[in-house]
């Protein structure tokens, strides 16, 4: 029986089902690159499609392949027209977050050579922070749970708990710690900085709380911002950043302002990781506005493939694993540094034939 590492491979909808294969393409040629035998690709057909051909969106089956597999990849799912009886919308995605416990939710906000930032100081060039976003709790905590009371009067309620703020903190830190270990020039000093509102929460006075339990245990940087003037630095000086430790739903918000600071969401990749599973997508949606055109940016799903190798050859040890992760962070790099490649959100004409051929020709020129 091959030994292979097997990943569970969702495309989903939309675009999703465009820049998956797109991905799937630069993992199998970083691979080779890297003289690392190939993954065991097992599709599955889960999201909104899988909903109107089936009946169910994530079939009993597809939840015990992706809690079997090594790694789950994800394209994006939903689609507007499509919701179930109870007009709540198709999110397998985040169904699997609380299936599989996976607690932080990794958003890696990187500048890359040759893609403009919206930002005109010249130090937008040097952007490299990680967000974490606890994915678990917070006031998701409050999904499915919300209620209105009497018309007059609604409810959702923000739950934070220690153990799970204990785990991703220690999480980020570790991130930061390993961070600090990248080739030079990539490397910097390490720091964890809690977001969050502990000036009037108590669920965040408390987060800050174990937050600092955790921080005084190590010997990386601990910074806290309220989520208000993080905003500001966000704008001011993201380049200060290292690792960015916050709450569920703030989490979701500055994620997308991280991914606007860097192109927009076609860049920006993430990682939904927990002690025994991750998952690994684009952090955009299924963009049912552009689908079928080819004007999709796959960079966020390559990345996320790269990603995804970083984790395995972490977890198994295996280090022509974490050469071929690095090998797609620097082929997407190589591929835009040219400035021949310019998006369509960008207001050029580059769609995902064209950036996945590129970032493929550099992966095969030894980027
Ligand atoms: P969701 O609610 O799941 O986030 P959405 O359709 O609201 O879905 P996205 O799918 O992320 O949000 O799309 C938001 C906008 O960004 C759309 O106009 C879309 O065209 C654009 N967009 C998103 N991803 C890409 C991509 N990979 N390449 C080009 N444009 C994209």
């Amino acid at each position: 029986m091959s030994n292979a590492l097997r990943i569970a491979v969702l495309p989903g909808d939309g675009i999703g089902l465009e820049v998956t294969p797109a991905a799937l393409a630069v993992v199998d040629a970083a691979l080779a690159a890297a003289g690392a035998p190939p993954l065991q690709q097992i599709p599955l057909s889960v999201g909104a499609q899988a909903f109107l051909d089936t009946g169910t969106d994530f079939s009993d089956e597809a939840r015990r392949t992706c809690t079997e597999a090594d790694a789950i990849f994800l394209g994006a799912m939903g689609l507007p027209a499509v919701r179930k009886a109870d007009g709540t919308e198709i999110v397998p995605q985040i169904d699997l977050r609380f299936l599989l416990d996976l607690y932080a939710g990794v958003r890696p906000t990187r500048a890359i050579p040759g893609v403009p930032t919206p930002l005109a100081d010249p130090r937008a060039a040097t952007i490299d922070f990680a967000l974490v976003r606890e994915s678990t709790e917070g006031l998701f905590a409050s999904l499915g749970k919300g209620y209105v009371e009497d018309d007059a009067r609604a409810f959702d309620t923000q739950m934070i708990t220690r153990a799970v703020t204990e785990k991703v903190s220690r999480f980020a830190f570790d991130l930061a710690e390993r961070r600090a270990e990248r080739p030079a020039g990539k490397s910097r000093p390490p720091k964890v900085t809690l977001i969050d509102k502990a000036n009037v929460f108590v669920s965040f006075a408390f987060m800050r709380k174990v937050f600092d339990e955790v921080a005084a245990t190590r010997t990386t940087a601990a910074d806290r911002m309220y989520v208000d003037a993080s905003t500001l630095s966000f704008l001011q000086r993201p380049w200060d950043f290292d690792v960015i430790l916050t709450e569920n739903m703030f989490g979701d918000i500055l994620s997308d302002l991280a991914a606007g600071l860097i192109g927009g969401m076609g860049y920006a990749p993430s990682a939904d990781i927990g002690d025994g599973h991750a998952v690994f997508q684009p952090a955009h949606g299924t963009a049912p506005d552009i689908m079928g055109t080819g004007k999709a940016n796959p960079t966020a799903a390559i990345l996320s493939g790269g990603l995804m190798l970083d984790w395995l050859g972490t977890r198994h040890q295996l280090p022509a694993l974490l050469d071929a992760g690095h090998i797609i962070e620097r082929a997407v790099d190589a591929a835009f540094a040219t400035g021949r490649l310019r998006t369509a959100e960008l207001g050029g004409t580059s769609g995902i034939r064209e950036v996945t051929d590129g970032v493929l020709a550099a992966v095969r020129a030894g980027a």
